[in-house]
Parts: structure tokens; C-alpha cells; sequence
């Protein structure tokens, strides 16, 4: 059953991966001054809360339904390679926004239309992120995601593999189109 945890640890991998890029996409898109950053950040973050419903979909299967992969693929590969998840997004540093003004800390999950402190526009919690940087972060942190489940498809088999082998040709679709 070696292979088979092997598959399972990676798609949970996987799956915590999409939904923290969901989560960093969303906040940048909330923060983002520029509105095409903020269009660029959204789409992204759509892409991977999708990503991350397919995943859950086949690891809630899989917990109840038929084994992830087949008897005659099964081997007895080692154990101690599970995949640890690896830290790409940078979630924690979008947790809140401050006021520019005032520097009052507001949640970026709930920005209030203006400063609860100073009254100032919610504009003073934006950041100054152009598309063009969207677009290198959006880059960087896929080409990040692809590294961690290229590394990942040659490792497992059956239907994980099916999985994170579609995983690859979304991010990669992604990255063409940015
Ligand atoms: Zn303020």
C-alpha cells in the first residue's frame, strides 16, 4: 500500500497548495491598486479555488470508494519520501491591510469601505502592485506549484498520477496565457 500513500499524501499536498493560492489570490486582488492586477489576481484565484474543489472531490472518493491505485501497481517503494507541503504563498502577509494614513490594521478578508479609525477611503489599504508585478508573482509562485508536482507525477501512479498530470497542464495553461 506503499505507492498508494505515496499518491494519497501527494494529492493532500496538492490540494492544501491550490487552496492556499486560492487564498493568497483572493487577498492580492482585494489589495492590489491597479485593477488589472486585481482582474490577473482574481482569475487566479477562481483557477486554483477550482483546482483545489477537484482535488477535495477525488480525496473524499477516495476515502470511501476503491483503492487509488490498482493491486498490480502497487510496489514497495519507500515511505520516508511523503511530500511535505511546500511553502510558496505568501498567505500570512496578506492577512491584514494597514491604513496609510493612520496605520490602523484592518482584515483583509473584510476591508471596510473606509478607515475605521481616520475615516479615510478604503483606497488607503491598497498596495501599490502594477500587473506587471502581478504577473511576476502569478509566475514565480506557479513555476513554484509546477516544480513541486513535477517532481511529485514521476512518484506515484494510477489515478494520483492522472491527477496531478492534469495539476501540471493547468498551471502550465496558466502560464501561457499570463
Ligand atoms: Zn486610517
Amino acid at each position: 500500500m506503499k505507492e498508494a500513500e505515496r499518491g494519497e499524501a501527494a494529492l493532500k499536498c496538492a490540494s492544501i497548495l491550490e487552496k492556499e493560492g486560492a487564498e493568497f489570490y483572493e487577498r492580492a486582488s482585494k489589495v492590489a491598486a491597479d485593477p488589472r492586477a486585481r482582474s490577473l489576481f482574481h482569475v487566479m484565484a477562481e483557477s486554483k479555488l477550482e483546482a483545489f474543489r477537484i482535488l477535495s472531490k477525488e480525496l473524499r472518493e477516495l476515502a470511501g470508494g476503491p483503492p487509488l491505485v490498482r493491486e498490480d501497481e502497487l510496489d514497495e517503494g519507500p515511505t520516508d519520501d511523503l511530500p511535505q507541503v511546500p511553502r510558496i504563498y505568501a498567505v500570512n502577509t496578506l492577512v491584514t491591510a494597514a491604513c496609510y494614513v493612520c496605520g490602523e490594521e484592518v482584515p483583509v478578508d473584510a476591508l471596510p469601505r473606509e478607515c475605521p479609525s481616520c475615516g479615510a477611503s478604503r483606497y488607503t489599504f491598497e498596495r501599490d502592485i502594477d500587473v506587471k508585478r502581478a504577473a511576476t508573482i502569478v509566475q514565480e509562485d506557479e513555476n513554484r506549484c509546477l516544480d513541486f508536482y513535477r517532481e511529485h507525477v514521476g512518484r506515484v501512479s494510477g489515478g494520483a498520477r492522472q491527477l496531478l498530470e492534469r495539476l501540471i497542464q493547468r498551471s502550465e495553461a496558466r502560464l501561457r496565457d499570463l
